[in-house]
């Protein structure tokens, strides 16, 4: 069995510039400072991985997960991919405070085991439901002449579920969304308040969505992570269902949420947790009876692709928001799942299925 132990893990940091300025409540990114991971069996086979620190949402940064990657790497040497669950549990312990370091290790191994007994990542979950997919799109905060165009180019490309990022002013945030919504009357909304308002503003903001017969069909954390009562408040009012995203980075989180009776939807993100911890909220949103959805932070197709290997083969999420890689300027990543207009449609090949430039002069290498 010695061919699945691991023998050498690098990472390097890599930028990928957005196509526009990506504007949520909390902060601005242009560039998504990135880390790719690439994890070595004896045998060989590569595994591959990506952080995706959003220093305005998680406080990460790019230098901050370098830095973490090189003290923990070093755990994972000489151990096996076999034993996966329990390297994944031994990174929690050590890096529960940089949960993209986990997020990317663990994409990495779990990639890594999947090539090395020959069956796509989707297949480990159980291949519960492998069919295409449809993603919302995302139309960040900004003027609304400039929103218009962009709705525009992504409803030409067949997009039909428009995810509008609010959470600055009420006021513009009512005006924007309306304004979208009288140009494409036949799009429905996902509103993302990214901890924006208060539990008055977010329920003032639904009144007003609500009096024009916006449809929306979600709206995802409309206050602050630690403002529980604020969010239960609005989850009380809400005729429209509630997903807490910021509020939930934890096996802990989802569990008190669910039984403080918070929400209707929990979106799962391997970036806020990693990929086991992750499984372990899906378990349990699903015996609550709650619904699910999956996103993802500013990230590529290699971090992403896990995320959709998730929806592959566990089945069962609701709201599919797996649009990050559509809003940067170019894709690093060959092969693996693929984009046609609003559509992901699943893959064959082994592991993740995607080969990422080895050009790179790697930035730091534990071996
Ligand atoms: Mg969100």
């Amino acid at each position: 069995m010695d061919e699945f132990l691991i023998t050498k893990i690098e990472a390097w940091p890599i930028s990928l510039p957005l196509r526009e300025p990506f504007v949520v409540a909390t902060g601005t990114m242009s560039v998504a400072d990135n880390v790719f991971i690439r994890l070595q069996l004896q045998s060989g086979i590569c595994g591959l991985g990506e952080m995706a620190p959003f220093p305005d949402i998680s406080g990460e940064t790019q230098a901050g997960c370098l830095d973490v990657f090189r003290t923990v790497a070093p755990l994972l040497l000489g151990q096996s991919v076999l034993q996966w669950r329990r390297l994944a549990h031994e990174l929690a312990e050590a890096t529960s405070v940089v949960p993209s370091v986990r997020c990317g290790l663990e994409t990495a191994l779990l990639d890594a085991f999947a090539r090395a007994i020959n069956v796509p990542l989707w297949a480990l979950w159980g291949g519960a439901d492998v069919r295409v997919r449809e993603t919302d799109v995302t139309l960040a905060i900004g003027a609304i002449e400039p929103v218009l165009k962009t709705a525009e180019q992504w409803f030409t490309r067949g997009f039909r579920v428009f995810k509008m990022k609010v959470g600055q002013d009420v006021d513009k945030d009512i005006r924007r969304v309306e304004a979208v919504w009288r140009a494409f009357p036949r799009v429905s909304f996902v509103i993302d308040g990214n901890q924006g308002f208060t539990a008055k503003e977010a329920l003032d903001f639904l009144r007003a969505i609500s009096r024009l017969h916006v449809p929306v069909i979600l709206f995802e954390q409309p206050v602050s992570r630690d403002d529980w009562d604020g969010l239960l408040e609005v989850h009380r009012q809400s005729a429209i269902p509630i997903a807490a995203d910021e509020s939930v980075r934890s096996f802990s989180d989802a569990r008190r949420l669910i039984e403080a009776d918070g929400v209707d939807v929990i979106n799962i993100k391997i970036t806020k947790c990693g990929v086991r911890e992750s499984l372990d909220i899906v378990n349990l949103v699903r015996r609550a009876g709650l619904d699910l959805m999956i996103g993802g932070m500013v990230e590529s197709r290699v971090a992403m692709g896990c995320s959709f290997s998730l929806v592959l083969g566990l089945g069962g999420f609701e709201f599919i928001d797996l649009d990050m890689p559509l809003l940067l300027t170019h894709d690093p990543a060959k092969g693996g799942y693929r984009y046609e207009g609003c559509r992901l449609y699943p893959w064959a090949s082994a592991g993740l299925g995607q080969e990422l430039d080895t050009d790179q002069s790697s930035f730091c290498v534990i071996s």
